[in-house]
């Protein structure tokens, strides 16, 4: 997107208070006058210093890197531009970008007419690999956000697991984010990381994005991938439907999708007794609102609760107003957690399947009656889980099936070829 504003336009009143405070010794840098035109908007690549839109050889740089405490403002002060001009900056640039976010430790780059004047012409700010933000301060302030070109490369990548998935991908130089996809995305509700197997294995292929040709910048799509585990081999395809649009639908060889649905409910016969809900109050405490940030299942003591997905037992103790408790990490985004417990039957460490009984229901900790509370955990925040988008367990819709082998079979046949 391109945006630009004409600040003689902008905002007449602050203008003409600006020029009559400023005139006489402040005046916009004209980009025309200092520089031929072309050489800001050069559009072919004449020299292999070409980088950002700009030919560097035709412009003192200076290499810089948001310090603490650094604003925009400041930076653009310490570069002889005076409040008027960054006021109209900021609000050239606010429709692109918001100046406020700057982060520190992120590199910019100012560009100087090599006459060897002391006002920038161009500030560029790289939010990372790929993004960055161009503004220019030439007699029309110009902003806008660009990416630079990506090109994909597409990856194929074979492991046995010695200890851990992470340590044989990091041994062969695997990127940590196509680690994170395999263990968090594609095999989190299928494969239980914490406890592989020496002699387990893994296939994928994969697409990266590189930026500049050579500067790594993020997995793009992880194709298809091989786990296999204890002898059992796990295939995942990614396919995109017109109903799922994203790439993070992955299914097995006959079309099942690897991401498994929680449970509804911890307890297999019961009903809420009361919900998630930030403002309830009780009269209990006076009336007070006492945020509830569970979901409470009543039902008789000694009840089997089940554990709602299948997960690794991160916390089974008693501990004040939660009673006996336990909580399950599902994976790296999701934790379950059920209280009130009269007794628990698993331990730190314990992996347990969707639908495993992990203890029974009782009255211990804070609660006027038999019931469980159940806590959903995302990302580390207690959230309603009724509320959630959570993982669909749905098959892949019959419709597109014949396409969907159509489309695998290639992809298999080659994870079976990587050795
Ligand atoms: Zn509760």
């Amino acid at each position: 997107m391109k945006f630009s504003i004409n600040p003689a336009l902008f905002n007449l009143k602050f203008f003409l208070y600006g020029f009559i405070l400023f005139i006489g010794f402040y005046t916009f840098k004209s980009c025309s006058n200092d520089e031929p035109k072309p050489l800001l908007n050069e559009s072919t690549f004449l020299s292999d210093n070409y980088k950002f839109g700009y030919n560097f050889n035709n412009f003192n740089i200076v290499y810089d890197t948001i310090q603490k405490g650094d604003s925009f403002g400041e930076i653009l002060e310490k570069n002889k531009l005076v409040y008027p001009k960054i006021h109209y900056i900021a609000e050239a640039t606010k429709e692109v970008f918001d100046i406020r976010q700057l982060r520190i430790g992120k590199p910019y780059i100012m560009l100087f007419s090599k006459d060897g004047s002391d006002q920038p012409l161009v500030f560029i700010y790289q939010q990372n690999k790929i993004e960055y933000l161009v503004v220019e301060f030439c007699d029309t302030i110009k902003a806008y956000q660009q990416r630079k070109p990506i090109k994909i490369v597409e990856k194929e990548a074979f492991g046995v697991i010695e200890s851990s998935l992470s340590e044989t991908m990091e041994a062969q130089g695997l990127p940590v984010q196509l680690i994170y996809e395999m263990s968090d995305d594609i095999y989190a509700w299928t494969i239980d990381f914490f406890r592989l197997q020496k002699g387990d294995s893994f296939k994928v292929i994969y697409k990266q994005r590189f930026v500049e040709d050579s500067i790594y910048a993020g997995i793009e799509r992880i194709d298809a991938a091989y786990f296999e585990h204890k002898g059992e081999p796990i295939y995942a395809f990614d396919f995109i439907t017109p109903e799922s649009k994203t790439s993070t639908d992955y299914y097995d060889l006959s079309g099942k999708s690897l991401q498994k649905a929680f449970l509804k409910s911890p307890i297999k016969f019961s009903r809420i007794s009361s919900r998630y809900n930030l403002n309830r109050r009780i009269a209990l405490y006076g009336n007070r609102v006492r945020p509830h940030k569970g979901t409470d299942f009543a039902a008789p003591v000694g009840t089997p609760i089940l554990a709602t997905a299948n997960g690794t037992v991160v916390e089974s103790t008693r501990r004040g107003g939660n009673g006996k408790y336990v909580k399950i990490r599902h994976n790296a985004t999701y934790s379950t957690q059920y209280l009130h417990m009269s007794r628990r039957l698993v331990n730190v460490g314990d992996f347990v399947k969707q639908g495993d009984v992990i203890g029974k229901v009782g009255m211990t900790g804070n609660t006027s009656g038999p019931h469980v509370c159940y806590r959903f955990w995302k990302n580390g925040r207690q959230v309603d889980p009724f509320l959630q988008k959570l993982p669909d367990a749905k098959a892949l819709p019959d419709k597109y099936k014949t396409e969907f082998l159509a489309y695998i079979a290639p992809l298999k046949q080659r994870l079976d070829s990587i050795n």
